[in-house]
């Protein structure tokens, strides 16, 4: 099976600490959705994939910038292009008063069926000050209006770790919106990326972030929070109510194959006989005009050879609460991960960050906040 991601790199402005492939709206807007649908088409016979498809997800940027008919011509492409479970996952980002109910409902009926919605923070003086261009009142509106065009699978997300930003803040931003019912929140802290606004702010003094340990104390009381509203930790920082695990991310954790298409999408696949990851060019302009022309935009192919692929297997399955099933590491690899990764297993016994299972590779919860560091072993 192959989950497909669509980039929609358009925002109405850039916020503060973004640095993700998403420029303000502009003339190439227009083009754009034709150019997917051309990839998408020119793909099917050129690229690896092995069908159906069970997950597809438009992300951005903020996909719901475009309009729902461009949105659900592109949907239309795909489906036309590739076979798709008939219970495929279909999520959409969104960011709150990018679209109304009447909007949310012709995606709805146009077959979305999962709403991410970018919320951050309940408290409009910190979406302010981390660039937000929406209120809380307007994610609460779009938040009633998706329920009432019939999502029924919406996530929220929230950061923590933002400039003034306390615990208390944080908690009573996961109660309000956990006291709306929403199938799923992704949990993230803020993360300070050179080159961002608000990285020159922080540098010059103008903007002060909550310090490391008030932001790993502000994550665990979150997950604790989390879990007595009924939410079960599926991965480093998503929660959903049972049932609900978003299924596009858990499949990149898996490391099952995908196709990203759109400018600067990232895709990966095995080909023939070796794993490979392949990207798209990061110029709008570039990406439309080779397509207008019939050529698919890849900028750069990765071969990935087995002991890379092995790591990346790990680095992504450790995120997961439920670990890397044994079985299928040996299947996949002819190894156990004992025998892969001698040195980084011992090290990490003697931290004690194994959970005892038979039937998984998993971390405990001490080991999941040490992570990075755990990972640092397989290198
Ligand atoms: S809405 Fe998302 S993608 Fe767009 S600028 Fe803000 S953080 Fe970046």
């Amino acid at each position: 099976m192959t989950g497909i991601y669509v980039h929609i790199p358009y925002c109405v402005r850039k916020c503060a600490y973004c640095d993700f492939c998403s420029v303000p709206r502009d003339d190439t807007m227009g083009a754009y959705p034709a150019a997917l649908s051309r990839e998408i088409e020119l793909s099917r016979d050129r690229l690896p994939y092995e069908g159906p498809v069970p997950s597809i997800f438009f992300g951005g940027g903020t996909p719901t910038v475009l309009s729902a008919e461009a949105l659900s011509g592109v949907l239309d492409t795909i489906r036309r292009t590739y076979d798709l479970l008939p219970e495929a996952e279909i999520s959409i980002e969104c960011n709150p008063g990018m679209a109304d109910f009447q909007k949310l409902k012709r995606l709805r009926e146009a077959g979305f069926n999962r709403l991410s919605l970018g919320l951050q923070a309940t408290e409009n003086s910190l979406l302010q000050s981390i660039g937000r261009i929406h209120t809380f009142e307007q994610f609460l509106s779009t938040y009633q209006a998706a329920r009432e065009a019939g999502f029924h699978n919406i996530n929220v997300d929230l950061m923590h770790g933002l400039p003034g930003q306390t615990q208390q803040m944080y908690l009573k931003s996961l109660e309000t919106v956990c006291d709306l019912e929403p199938e799923h929140i992704s949990a993230y802290a803020l993360i300070l990326e050179e080159g961002t606004p608000l990285y020159e702010q922080v540098q010059m003094g103008r903007t002060i972030l909550p310090d490391e340990d008030a932001v790993a104390d502000m994550e665990d009381a979150g997950m604790a929070y989390l879990t007595w509203r009924g939410f079960e930790r599926y991965e480093v920082s998503n929660f959903a109510k049972p049932g609900y695990a978003c299924r596009h991310n858990l499949s990149y954790w898996d490391h099952a194959p995908y196709l990203g298409f759109g400018v600067a999408a990232h895709s990966s696949a095995k080909g023939k006989g070796e794993w490979l990851r392949w990207s798209n060019t990061e110029s709008i302009p570039s990406y439309i005009k080779k397509l207008q022309k019939d050529k698919l935009p890849r900028q750069e192919t990765l071969h990935i050879d087995k002991k890379e692929e092995a790591f990346e297997v790990v680095m992504l399955g450790l995120r997961k609460v439920a670990g890397i099933p044994k079985n299928a590491f040996i299947d996949r690899f002819g190894l156990t991960m004992e025998q892969a990764f001698p040195e980084a297993y011992v090290e990490i016994q003697c931290h004690g960050w194994w959970a005892d299972t038979d039937t998984h590779y998993r971390l405990t919860p001490k080991g999941m906040d040490y992570l990075n560091t755990a990972l640092c072993y397989f290198r």
